[in-house]
């Protein structure tokens, strides 16, 4: 690596540190936000803020041609405490970048500075730099503020540092790379009472309890086999107490999958279990379904331009085809809009796993972040 690089990485890395120490929730990014609106007009990159919210889009534009490239990095951090103790650590109690994205902004900065200062392309590129990833609210907003008509993009891409892969290596494939997220909330209500007379009632909790049973049947069931998918009951509420029987039970729970096919049929066997369920027991019966993440379903053509970028960045190690992942990300909402890729980015395999309270994004795998972007869009220029 040339002197002059080594030197551009170690301040990306300080960047990232600094970032790391001052994480923000959600939309609520508004001193990362700054940060990064100011070093890209510090590099000569066309800055809109605002966009969504918090959102920053910059643009660099050089020549006539058609180039029209979008790289997207997320800003928001976790609402967990720390429990690191190296410098950098979090100044802000009860938020933390568990997830990386302190290092997914300092790359896509670090990768701005080099396309604007040294890099030759001919068209425009995006940088997009998402508020709210974390709870799937970020991408939609700056999509609902116009980030795909007041801005020329034809294909967008991003990485997520990945603790499973080792350093040096991006890992991706075409089709799904992550999972879609639903939720749901299911309410059974009848009648509660004395525990001594139940006969008397019409109590809520023995329903509930077969309900939570008979919903594994629709992955297991119902769902074909060749589609991935994982229903999760993550909680059961009562208002029942030592000696009183429920009238009110309240499960929660989480679905993933990859296509809107399966998404469907999970919600409509949803409804209709409930439903049977209600009936048998003389209860009445609500669901609410909602759609928290899309599937992140990377485009053929654009994985093939992912794979040459990763190709060309020195030391960098290709994983095709890669196993894809039941977490989820809000981009996969930009990827309905424009095709593009996601990738997975090594973070090394001693690292902490994601949102845990001692992660640290691993500021050896920069250059090879940085690099990737870089290369992307080179792959334009090369023609
Ligand atoms: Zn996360
Ligand atoms: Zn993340």
């Amino acid at each position: 690596m040339a002197m002059v690089e080594a030197e551009l990485m170690e301040e990306v890395a300080a960047w990232r540190r600094a970032i790391h120490a001052d994480p923000e929730f959600g939309f609520e990014v508004q001193d990362t936000a700054a940060f990064v609106a100011g070093k890209l007009r510090s590099f000569g990159v066309d800055v809109t803020e605002g966009v969504g919210g918090t959102g920053v889009v910059g643009v660099l534009r050089k020549g006539n041609g058609p180039l029209r490239i979008g790289l997207r990095a997320d800003m928001d951090a976790l609402q967990i405490t720390e429990q690191n103790v190296f410098d950098h650590v979090s100044r802000r109690p009860g938020y933390m970048h568990a997830c990386g994205h302190d290092g997914h902004t300092a790359m896509l900065l670090g990768a701005a500075r080099i396309l604007a200062r040294e890099v030759d392309f001919d068209g425009i590129v995006t940088f997009v730099f998402q508020p709210a990833e974390e709870h799937g609210r970020g991408a939609g907003a700056m999509i609902d503020d116009g980030l795909f008509e007041r801005f020329d993009i034809d294909e967008i891409y991003a990485v997520h540092n990945y603790p499973e892969w080792p350093l040096g290596t991006l890992a991706t494939r075409a089709g799904p790379a992550k999972a879609s997220e639903d939720n749901f909330e299911i309410r059974l209500v009848g009648k509660g009472g004395h525990a001594a007379r139940p006969h008397m009632l019409n109590e809520a909790l023995v329903a509930g309890c077969q309900l939570v049973v008979a919903l594994q049947t629709i992955v297991s069931r119902r769902a074909d086999p060749l589609e991935h998918a994982v229903l999760s009951v993550t909680e059961f509420v009562t208002d029942g107490i030592r000696n009183v029987l429920p009238g009110n039970v309240t499960i929660r729970g989480d679905v993933r999958s990859f296509t809107p096919k399966t998404q469907e049929l999970v919600e409509g066997q949803i409804r209709q279990i409930s439903a049977g369920i209600a009936a048998t027991f003389g209860l009445t019966e609500s669901v609410d379904y909602s759609h928290e993440f899309a599937a992140t379903t990377n485009s053929p053509a654009e994985t093939e331009r992912a794979y040459a970028a990763a190709r060309a960045v020195r030391g960098m190690t290709l994983v095709a085809d890669c196993p894809p992942v039941m977490a989820s990300d809000d981009f996969g909402l930009m990827l309905q809009h424009r095709p593009g890729n996601y990738a997975f980015l090594g973070n090394g395999t001693d690292s902490y796993p994601l949102h845990n309270p001692l992660y640290d994004f691993n500021d050896r795998a920069i250059p090879f972040g940085v690099g990737y972007f870089v290369e992307l869009v080179r792959q334009f220029s090369a023609g």
